[in-house]
């Protein structure tokens, strides 16, 4: 062993070209047999070991790999599926799988954003009945795999106290902390299998402790690592605590009798300097995340360096490794053929971060490396000023606080009665419509070049005159052209606006087999020509009735695409904010009497910990009452969130000034307008009353009920009646049945008003 080390935390799974995508769709739709499905996964591995090997890392990785998530795995591997699954009496795959999607009278387990990422994992149910049991052999299994090709590997767990900080409880008064002591025998049982089988070394991942945690929380990581580290037979352990700063989860993690921390001084730029104070760090191994886990951007190797050689002194041994596991980058930047040279030369995927991770770790030993092109290319970047729009940066200058101001909202409230005269508890839909295969085979044909403007002009204008037509028919009182022409609502916008590009192979795992390709926002963002006017004048063309401009907004921009790390994000949000803002002025004059901006991100890009919170709502809300400014009082502004946990960014919600807010809520059954109203939140609210996640159409009835609970809590003027969400992965016929519904309830309770 060298004295530097090299490792990744986690390295991405689903294939690069979606492989494993393919596959568990392929399965699920029963094309192909299990044996199919886990031999994909099989060179899936094969193939990610012996790159990482063939890298020229010390440490490798296993069980990194998921046929859908990791937190899931930890459940079954514990035998904590709840009884649902396991009664249904299908195979242990189909199970899983059971868990991950669901099955009829069996709903899947919830899914929620991992820490402040765009990644989902399934929320674990325990309570106090709960019992573990070593039930699975999923890293012993890999570990041999990999073993039989001769690739010595370290076997990545979640760690247990995150595990159950991440699972919710299905009865009340009962903290899934309590049952660490029945866990923690459970991980001592699969430490024990792994040291027989060879492990040197085990990763357990703690995230949670980048986040605030209790008294409470903090002593049950005292308690497991004790626990854990008492066993006599087992590997080394490396704790890995990454998306931030671990505050005292540091000290904690450093006076624990482990081998190995890593940590990651990427996200938190003062770090470092709170690891280097570390006297208890000096007999361990510190795994220095210097290449950032979550970004496109290649590393500045001075930084890097400067950040290991820090730590030097402090720790008995220092290694370099990346923030967090790779798992958020897409796979190698090298196929990306359409990106323009001179941005390549700037971005490092997944495969290029691990040669940035072997190379630091020559350099750091004193190795004579080369790291001229990796200097290069940073000062490239930092040089290219031609990057820098000047009539971008002087309008932003330019900004007083008032341009990010409206009217008192009562007053706007009247103008905009008075302008669109609508009955109380008035009907909209959130966007968008269900994406027929013609409305995608011809947004792909025009893309590839096949169908010319006009004739791609032409579908899509008969495309939103049948939504409008149906809207119509339905009844709805505020109208939408259906987003025909968007492939993504974030996408769509970043190749129209400056300053953004987009991948051709760049996929992200999103949850299971979904996936995303975010955008990547390089440069100053500014917006050549409108976006979505001609197709919103179109649709009003036809109709009386006001017709809804939709916009995404800049928070949600920014959380959905990779974003420069060259300023700061409020910098890069109030640029974008100004490019939706000429847009909303461009609507405004076009005629359009109602703009929503979708704000659905707003909670994602929430930092861990309460201390940045401030900061982050001041930017946030800024770049969205910037973008939603400087317009008639008449013209009403929407926004639309959609998510169930709205507790701390309720202020924020607030703050925005939306004159409605249309939010999610079918599932909770309204819940979240008492939190509104309890938060003093005073203006327009469409509580979602048709959930739009299942295929289930709800009855007129149960909408009334939904309806009758809103107007118990907020005042009818105040109330809008809507779905959770847009449209656009449901089918038609469920579709048009549940609107058709939703229009009736609410003209069956205005009638009660
Ligand atoms: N307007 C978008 C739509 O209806 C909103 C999507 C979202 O909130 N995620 O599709
Ligand atoms: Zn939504």
């Amino acid at each position: 062993m060298t004295d530097i080390g090299t490792t990744v935390l986690g390295y991405p799974r689903i294939g690069p070209d979606r492989e494993l995508k393919r596959a568990l769709e392929r399965y699920w739709a029963h094309k192909i047999d299990e044996a199919a499905l886990r031999e994909t996964g099989r060179e899936l591995r094969e193939r990610t070991w012996r790159d990482l090997a063939s890298a020229g890392l010390d440490s490798i990785p296993s069980n990194t790999f998921s046929h859908y998530d990791q937190v899931l795995d930890t459940a079954e591997l514990f035998g904590a599926l709840p009884e649902r699954f396991t009664r249904l009496g299908l195979s242990p795959l189909d199970t899983y799988f059971a868990a991950a999607r669901g099955v009829q009278d069996a709903p899947a387990l919830e899914m929620t954003k991992w820490f402040d990422t765009n990644y989902h994992y399934l929320v674990p149910e325990v309570g106090p009945d709960t019992t573990f049991t070593l039930a699975g052999t999923k890293p012993v299994d890999e570990y041999r795999e990999a073993k039989a090709l001769d690739i010595e590997t370290r076997p990545v767990l979640v760690g247990p106290v995150t595990f159950l900080l991440l699972a919710k409880s299905t009865t009340k008064d009962f903290r899934p902390l309590d049952l660490l002591d029945t866990l923690l025998p459970r991980y001592v049982e699969l430490l024990r299998r792994l040291h027989a089988e060879g492990v040197e070394w085990v990763q357990l991942d703690e995230p949670a402790f980048a986040a605030d945690r209790t008294e409470a929380e903090l002593n049950a990581l005292i308690r497991t690592y004790h626990w854990l580290a008492d066993e006599s037979e087992r590997p080394k352990i490396l704790v890995a605590g990454y998306f931030g700063h671990l505050g005292r989860g540091l000290g904690v993690l450093a006076r624990s009798p482990i081998e190995a921390v890593a940590v990651d001084l990427v996200t938190d730029g003062s770090f470092v300097d709170a690891v280097a104070a570390e006297p208890a760090l000096r007999d361990k191994e510190v795994l220095a995340g210097v290449v950032d886990g979550r970004n496109v951007w290649r590393t500045d190797p001075d930084r890097a360096l400067a950040h290991a050689a820090t730590l030097m002194g402090v720790a008995g041994k220092v290694s370099v490794s990346t923030s967090c596991s790779l798992l958020h980058v897409p796979y190698d930047v090298e196929r990306e053929a359409g990106l323009h040279s001179r941005l390549k030369g700037w971005l490092a995927f997944a495969r290029q971060k691990v040669d940035e991770v072997v190379l630091l770790g020559k350099a750091l030993r004193g190795d004579d490396v080369e790291l001229s092109s990796a200097r290069q290319a940073i000062a490239d970047r930092r040089a290219a000023t031609a990057l820098a729009d000047e009539e971008v940066r002087a309008r932003i200058a330019a900004m007083r606080p008032e341009d990010a101001v409206r009217a008192p909202y009562a007053e706007r409230a009247a103008a905009q009665q008075a302008a669109l005269g609508l009955p109380p508890l008035p009907t909209t839909t959130i966007g968008s419509f269900p994406q027929t295969t013609e409305v995608r085979k011809a947004r792909a044909a025009h893309k590839a070049g096949t169908l010319d403007e006009a004739a791609y002009g032409s579908a899509m204008r008969t495309e939103i005159e049948r939504v409008v037509r149906l809207q119509e028919d339905l009844g709805l009182d505020v109208l939408v052209h259906g987003e025909p022409e968007r492939n993504d609502m974030v996408q769509y916008f970043a190749e129209l606006l400056t300053g953004f590009a987009t991948t051709a192979h760049g996929w992200v795992q999103s949850y299971g087999s979904r996936c995303v390709r975010p955008p990547i926002l390089y440069g100053d963002v500014s917006r050549p020509a409108p976006m979505t006017v001609a197709w919103a004048r179109h649709a009003q063309s036809l109709t009386p009735k006001p017709v809804k401009g939709m916009l995404t907004g800049p928070v949600t921009i920014l959380a959905w695409s990779f974003v420069r790390d060259d300023q700061p994000l409020a910098d890069t949000a109030r640029q974008v904010a100004l490019a939706v803002r000429d847009e909303v002025h461009d609507l405004e004059a076009a005629g359009i009497r109602i703009i929503q901006v979708d704000e659905p991100a707003l909670r994602e890009l929430l930092p861990l910990r309460k201390a940045c919170h401030d900061e982050y709502f001041a930017w946030a809300v800024s770049a969205f009452r910037l973008a939603t400014s400087g317009i008639a009082d008449s013209t009403q502004i929407h926004t639309h969130m959609c998510y169930s946990e709205f507790g701390e960014v309720l202020p924020a919600i607030d703050a925005l000034d939306a004159d409605v807010t249309s939010i999610e809520a079918a599932r909770s059954k309204m819940e979240v307008l008492t939190d509104l109203s309890a938060a003093g939140f005073g203006r327009g609210v469409g509580p979602g009353v048709y959930d739009i996640h299942s295929p289930r159409v709800p009855d007129v009835e149960e909408v009334c009920t939904l309806l009758r609970t809103a107007v118990a809590t907020v005042p009818a003027d105040r109330l809008w009646v809507n779905p959770d969400c847009g449209l656009k992965t449901r089918g038609y016929a469920e579709v048009e049945s549940a609107l058709r519904n939703l229009v009736a309830a609410s003209r069956a309770v205005r009638k009660e008003l």
